[in-house]
């Protein structure tokens, strides 16, 4: 059996709605599409701007750019950020900055953090990767102190909640991706979140060229009708959708709860959207790699494997930027991803935790 990793939707509505915003004949980044799509955005996750853009990682371009982010700036960023969140602050000509996470979290780890704020950083940002909520308030509270904006990459949490909250409002700025891969997909696309009037009016002037009259600098990061049009269409279906993710990790949970494999331990008051089912395995480095490679041989992919997990600065580009970040080491090696997107049949649910159980008693 090989188990599909990728949530592809289609929904022959869909066709019907395309075919409306292509009979609207404005297909531009300005149209009326766009203003609706925002809409929508600011009131699904309850917050006063939502600004639509072309890909997530134009959202992090954006966001660092509206906070005044300029050459030399350090940005705090969790040790285990993945490539797409550390572009975006190279092209903003600014310095990531490793901050360790928690021992069991991909929030920041507190002590680690107090230490890494000095006088060049500007900013902090937050990746609750695989959709898992992040303990805020700790984090908050520090960066509160020193008046510092927190920056969320939420490109992978829609939906995940904490105390009832989005991910994506908690911080300054929300950042999301709506790429084919995410849990709202416009193909290609993102969108900003925040409650920041000087923020929303920089970012929007920002990504359409500036004012246009040669005083405002200013890039193309506007999307597309046809994806707006799209994206609107799909809001509606993200509880739904996540609800059902939800199952599939309650019954793959239910059927290895005699085994050692636990999943990530959540927060209190906090719901994933299960963007992926993220397992904490108690074996360490050698036999968590052994383990991914023995699914992956019986087609259970991994995240992992996937894209090379690995700390930031094990690779050319960022090599720099070395960090002494031994919880997120630790936290690497026990870990590993499993889909449970609405695709995934019960067979397959019932397949997985079989392997799961056979690999952990082999490896
Ligand atoms: C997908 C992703 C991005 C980049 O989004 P794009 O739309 O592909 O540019 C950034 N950060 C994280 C955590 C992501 O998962």
């Amino acid at each position: 059996m090989k188990i599909d990793d990728k949530y592809l939707v289609f929904d022959p509505t869909e066709i019907e709605v395309l075919g409306n915003a292509l009979l609207s004949k404005q297909l531009s980044g300005t149209s009326q599409y766009i203003e609706l799509y925002e809409k929508k955005l600011s009131e699904f996750f309850g917050i006063k701007y939502a600004i639509a853009v072309s890909s997530g990682s134009a959202a992090l371009h954006a966001a660092l750019y509206s906070l005044g982010v300029r050459d030399g700036d350090e940005i705090l960023i969790p040790a285990i950020s993945p490539i797409p969140t550390v572009l975006p602050i190279i092209t903003s000509h600014a310095i990531p900055k490793l901050v360790d996470t928690d021992p069991m979290g991909f929030g920041f780890d507190i002590d680690d953090l107090k230490r890494k704020i000095t006088k060049k950083t500007k900013a902090a940002m937050l990746v609750p990767l695989w959709g898992y909520p992040i303990d805020y308030d700790p984090i908050l509270r520090i960066l509160k102190q020193h008046n510092m904006p927190l920056i969320e990459d939420a490109a992978q949490a829609h939906g995940t909640r904490v105390r009832g909250k989005y991910v994506g409002t908690f911080g300054d700025i929300g950042c999301f991706s709506t790429h084919d891969r995410k849990i709202l997909s416009t193909g290609e696309g993102g969108f900003i979140l925040t409650n920041r009037e000087d923020v929303y009016k920089t970012v929007k002037k920002f990504i359409q060229l500036g004012t246009m009259d040669g005083t405002t600098y200013g890039v193309n990061y506007k999307l597309s009708t046809l994806q707006a049009a799209l994206g609107m269409h799909r809001i509606k279906q993200i509880p739904r959708q996540i609800g059902k993710r939800k199952k599939n990790k309650q019954l793959l949970m239910e059927l290895l709860s005699r085994s050692l494999i636990q999943e990530l331990p959540v927060i209190k008051d906090g719901e994933p959207n299960y963007y992926s089912l993220v397992l904490y395995l108690p074996w360490g480095k050698l036999k968590n790699q052994k383990f991914i490679d023995a699914l992956a041989s019986k087609g259970i992919p991994s995240d992992i494997l996937r894209y090379d997990y690995k700390p930031i600065y094990e690779r050319p580009l960022f090599s720099s930027f070395t960090s002494d970040c031994p919880n997120a080491l630790s936290l690497l090696h026990h870990i590993t991803t499993i889909p449970v997107h609405p695709k995934i049949s019960i067979k397959e649910i019932h397949y997985m935790a079989a392997i799961l159980k056979s690999t952990a008693m082999e490896v």
